[in-house]
């Protein structure tokens, strides 16, 4: 029987949960991943004239992204990793002098961006562990 424990050496199970939200060797790139999510994020509201005021919501739910969070993930733990990008419609600025189209536009824009994010870090951490599997199965020959 496989060993369930995480072969990065964290006192956890090794599950899909954990590789991709929780594994430490993978923190760096989840931090880094959600900060530059968060900087396109602040620029595109920027473009579009929102008050850095009525930015804070949704720049909450983009740093969020790659880790649990109870107030945006509705099953509490992220499934960044599935290409899943939580609800944030509600956290959208109202925007007076936009009309529906520019509003409807930009969800659309941070859907599809936040979603690309997501399965780019999720394709790099499922590589390396393809990588360090390859690795292990080459030693054992
Ligand atoms: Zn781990």
């Amino acid at each position: 029987m496989a060993d369930p424990q995480c072969r990065n050496g964290c006192d956890a199970v090794e599950d899909q949960h954990h590789i991709f939200v929780m594994c430490t060797r993978y923190a760096e790139w989840r931090s880094s991943a959600a900060q530059e999510i968060l900087t396109r994020t602040n620029n595109k509201l920027g473009e579009k004239g929102i008050k850095e005021a009525d930015r804070v919501g949704l720049l909450t739910i983009a740093k969020s992204l790659f880790t649990d969070n109870i107030d945006i993930w509705p099953l509490h733990y992220s499934t960044y990793f599935l290409g899943h990008v939580p609800k944030f419609d509600h956290a959208l600025p109202g925007m007076p002098d936009a009309d529906r189209l520019t509003r409807t536009r930009l969800a659309h824009h941070l859907a599809c961006d936040w979603h690309t994010a997501c399965i780019r870090l999720a394709g790099r951490i499922w590589g390396d562990m393809q990588r360090e599997m390859a690795k292990k199965t080459n030693n054992h020959g």
